[in-house]
């Protein structure tokens, strides 16, 4: 597939779904601004000797985090450890952020950071010492009602459990100053399939109202982690028909429905989705322009794109992954009366539940899996229900009406706090 500049840029992606949203809203100028400036943009320098080297092997890393906007509550969004990780894009996802906690309606605002490195080049003691010097840095910025990451692309439970101890050793045990912690140091239950369960959920509320009969409904899934995966085993459990799945390396394909544990205990044993007895392999260009009901891109950005969105043959496209398919897309996609569940909305629900894992730090008392899920179905159920409304009075797309919605609270909050 050939690299344009439209697959490349989540910011410009961004960039032209949020002008579109200023435009309906007719904000001036100075307001525009105003919401998009960052509050604070901070990069600092990680030196690292790999143990058991001299100095001259020393490599250093560069790490970000950037504040976007805390009018409705302290800055909350994860962090991300990629080679490609660079200040463009950290603030572009921290601006997601601050729109996402807005229209989920939670204290929070958006912050976004993150370390260019390839976590695979690490031992696990090299990546320790890295998180833990990052963290360092970064500290004074932290706080319970400040400054609360979580875990995004190559970071996991594991690194959150690094940030806590290097926190905590100045600031006593403190578990609400990261979420998407191992349970056993306070995480969630349930934190680990949130985003994936909330996609599933919301599949079926958009499916619902489109009077799409869910149990015959045919899905392709591209992208098998954390997700991906977790959606697939939840649609599956609600009725419907898996019939596609990939990873980076190729897909799988089977007419009468993937058994979805199978697949997850293949990918455990192998590491990929290829292979899989009972299914045929597919390519992952071939996974997104299958005849089926749903496609849901669960990998990376831009993966529908210019290139195939008029190839693409379902009549639903849920963006689990964030920004995955790209404003050109999207208008090739509605001219084709193709419906799509924005991102901002989609994959809301591991930020709803690091929300309910801070509280429940907050508040020194664990809830049950049921509790949590109960509760992530009900928020993400009534917020879809806003979007759903708000785009039919409007006459406009669930994105335009997603941000609509967010941008409209954080102005709010802003003014009166009189930025
Ligand atoms: P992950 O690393 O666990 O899984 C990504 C999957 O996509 C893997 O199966 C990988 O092999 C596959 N993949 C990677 N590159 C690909 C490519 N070029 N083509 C096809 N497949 C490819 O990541 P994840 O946590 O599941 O996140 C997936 C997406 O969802 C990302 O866009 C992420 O930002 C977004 N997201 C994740 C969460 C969360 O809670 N994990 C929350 C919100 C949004």
């Amino acid at each position: 597939m050939p690299i344009e500049r439209e697959h490349c840029h989540c910011q410009d992606n961004q960039r032209h779904f949020l002008e579109r949203a200023f435009e309906s809203l007719q904000l001036k100028a100075a307001e525009r601004e105003l919401l998009l400036a960052s509050f604070r943009e901070t990069t600092v320098s990680i030196p690292l000797r790999p143990l058991g080297t001299d100095d001259s092997d020393i490599c250093t890393y560069t790490g970000y985090r950037v504040q976007h906007n805390h009018a409705r509550g302290p800055f909350k969004g994860g962090l991300r450890f990629h080679p490609s990780v660079n200040l463009g894009e950290i603030r572009a996802l921290a601006q997601l952020m601050t729109w996402k906690t807005a229209l989920l309606n939670i204290p929070f605002g958006g912050a976004k950071g993150g370390i260019a490195v390839d976590t695979n080049h690490l031992s696990p003691h090299a990546l320790e010492i890295l998180t833990k010097h990052f963290v360092q840095k970064m500290a004074p910025l932290f706080g319970v009602h400040h400054d609360i990451p979580a875990p995004d692309v190559g970071t996991n439970p594991q690194v959150m459990a690094w940030i806590l101890e290097e926190y905590s050793k100045n600031h006593g045990y403190t578990p609400g100053i990261v979420t998407g912690k191992p349970p056993e140091l306070g995480g969630s239950a349930g934190r680990l399939q949130a985003t994936g369960h909330g996609v599933a959920f919301l599949t079926e509320q958009v499916a619902a109202d489109m009077s799409l009969p869910f149990a015959d409904a045919s899905i392709a899934i591209q992208g098998f982690g954390n997700v991906g995966s977790h959606a697939a085993r939840h649609l599956a459990e609600m009725g419907a028909r898996v019939i596609a799945l990939s990873d980076i390396r190729s897909g799988v394909i089977c007419d009468a429905g993937i058994d979805i544990e199978r697949a997850q205990r293949h990918v455990a044993e192998t590491g990929w989705i290829e292979g899989l007895s009972g299914t045929d392999p597919i390519s992952n260009a071939e996974l997104l322009e299958l005849p089926c009901d749903i496609l849901i891109p669960a990998a990376i950005e831009a993966t529908i794109n210019c290139d195939n969105a008029d190839a693409v043959q379902a009549c639903m496209v849920v963006e689990a992954a964030n920004t995955p398919v790209t404003h050109m897309a999207e208008m090739t996609l509605r001219d084709r009366g193709i419906t799509l569940v924005p991102d901002l909305l989609a994959n809301a629900g591991g930020v709803l539940v690091s929300y309910y894992e801070w509280v429940q730090n907050l508040q020194e008392s664990p809830w049950d899996l049921d509790t949590v899920l109960q509760r992530l179905e009900q928020r993400l159920g009534q917020v879809y229900e806003q979007v759903r409304d708000h785009s039919r009075q409007r006459q406009s797309d669930l994105r335009t009406a997603a941000y609509e919605l967010a941008i409209g609270r954080v102005s709010q909050a802003m003014a009166l706090r009189g930025y």
